[in-house]
């Protein structure tokens, strides 16, 4: 996962970002009004015709939620990859682990009747958005007409260009094929290098240690998780990696792969000089969001496709969610993007919400997870919003630390230990982080005190402004 505070703008500045909470929608009076009568009794007019392109956590989700309203929908989805939407979580944790499969991810069964309802384009890729037009035009030459476009393209992952990227036993992680080849890798006593020491590079890490392999990160920080996860957090993560065996090389670039004859890698050679012979290697230094498309059609793009808080891009027929999508935040007062499983699930629920004329608006507080071992990662709200940190020790390995703004609002939590142990502050504090809370520091220090019992907390007079 990844925050990107892409504009850090200092309040809202009014323009295409204020905030149009519960403003309904103004083609909702084109939309004509569900009933409870059968499909075929639903003049095809008032009938909206929506084209989802990609169908990953936040199309295939979106694609199920209109889906279940056939009287006011015509629901077409777009997907590069060959599969029925599923869910990416479990690639670099029960897929390397062999214990998921794809069938065990979908994000809904095959058999479910509504998936007759949505026209499917799969292993097709959308090529170009004609929007006088409102088509899309697709790789195998097809053209669809639609009423409101649906963005949710995802990210790709990042790729190395060191000499020797291109060697084979070189793999990256991004969807259920490239986790199966690298599963079917995972042979014990193999040497495996992880380049990359971000959320996605240590749990493929873990999974690896758990199939005995001999496993080596290669970070180019000096500390695990630096852009997301404070320094305590990544030293207990750190510790663990390594009682489990994994070795951890820190500050450390890839300088080239050293290929075999066979054209495979065997070693990487690293800025040091030193020499670390492999057998495989997966490159896991984050991702990039996919907005070529958006970009070409003439969108409003910043990191990613710029939205406001109902997810509307620069053209109102168009929308963005998920991963792709740069959105604004009524209860961050800023445009943000996030990488993540909630995420995406919140926006095709806001997207489903307002494309039905409901007010709705992403004003969620964010939470990511991540599993390594035993251990639970959990992140709430936008901790780089912090200024001052406060610690709340759950037991011997379980820690969550609180990040409070200037004026004592409470911004954002990360939690690392067992999921039962930390799961409860968590939520906890999602609730005080969505109530702008400023709590007593002294109160979240214990962990005896409930933090909901916080959530009646006064708020100091002055300012709320979590900007220095
Ligand atoms: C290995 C892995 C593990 C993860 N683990 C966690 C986790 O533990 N916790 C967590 O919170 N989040 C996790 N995430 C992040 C989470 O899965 C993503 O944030 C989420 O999948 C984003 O959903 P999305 O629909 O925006 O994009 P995606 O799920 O990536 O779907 C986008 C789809 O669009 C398709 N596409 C792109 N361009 C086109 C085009 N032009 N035409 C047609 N199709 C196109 C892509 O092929 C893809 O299928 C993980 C991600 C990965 C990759």
């Amino acid at each position: 996962m990844r925050f990107y505070p892409s504009v850090r703008t200092r309040r809202s500045k009014g323009g295409e970002f204020s905030i149009r909470k519960f403003e309904p929608p103004y083609w909702a009076f084109h939309l004509g009004s569900a009933t409870s009568a059968g499909e075929s009794s639903v003049p095809q007019r008032l009938r909206s015709k929506i084209v989802i392109i990609g169908g990953g956590q936040a199309g295939g989700r979106l694609a199920q939620r209109l889906a279940a309203d056939p009287d006011r929908f015509e629901v077409t989805l777009v997907c590069r990859e060959p599969h029925p939407p599923y869910e990416r979580p479990p690639l670099s944790k029960g897929v390397l682990l062999q214990t998921a499969s794809l069938g065990t991810c979908l994000l809904w069964p095959e058999s479910d009747p509504a998936w007759t309802r949505v026209e499917r384009h799969t292993g097709v890729s959308a090529e170009t958005i004609e929007r006088e037009a409102r088509t899309v035009r697709l790789s195998n030459g097809e053209r669809l007409r639609y009423d409101f476009l649906a963005l949710a393209t995802g990210s790709s992952a990042r790729r190395l260009t060191s000499p020797g990227s291109e060697l084979d036993e070189i793999y990256h992680l991004r969807n259920i094929d490239d986790a199966v080849a690298i599963a079917n890798r995972f042979v014990a006593g193999k040497r495996l290098i992880v380049v990359g020491g971000g959320f996605i590079g240590l749990e493929i890490a873990a999974c690896a240690r758990q199939r005995k392999l001999e496993v080596t990160v290669v970070e180019a920080s000096d500390r695990l998780l630096a852009r997301v996860v404070p320094p305590e957090i990544a030293g207990l993560l750190a510790k663990r990696h390594a009682a489990e065996g994994i070795a951890l090389k820190m500050g450390s670039m890839v300088q080239r792969f050293i290929g075999n004859s066979r054209g495979a890698v065997k070693a990487v050679e690293l800025s040091s000089g030193q020499i670390l012979p492999c057998d495989l290697a997966v490159v896991g230094i984050g991702a990039k969001p996919e907005t070529d498309l958006a970009r070409a059609a003439g969108l409003d793009v910043a990191v990613g496709i710029r939205v406001d808080a109902s997810l509307r891009s620069s053209d109102p027929a168009i929308f963005a969610c998920g991963d792709v999508a740069t959105f604004w935040h009524p209860l961050f007062e800023q445009p943000i993007r996030f990488e993540a499983w909630q995420n995406a699930e919140d926006h095709a629920r806001v997207a489903a919400s307002v494309l039905r004329g409901e007010p709705a608006a992403c004003d969620f507080v964010p939470w990511f997870w991540s599993d390594q071992y035993d251990l639970s990662l959990q992140i709430a709200g936008l901790p780089y919003l912090g200024s001052s940190v406060v610690t709340r020790r759950l037991s011997s390995d379980a820690v969550i630390l609180f990040h409070l703004g200037p004026t004592g609002r409470i911004f954002g939590a990360t939690g690392l230990g067992k999921v039962e142990s930390i799961g409860r502050d968590v939520r906890g504090a999602q609730a005080l982080i969505a109530a702008r809370i400023h709590p007593n520091p002294a109160a979240l220090r214990d962990p005896h005190q409930r933090l909901r019992a916080m959530l009646k907390e006064p708020a100091p007079a002055g300012p709320d402004s979590f900007f220095p």
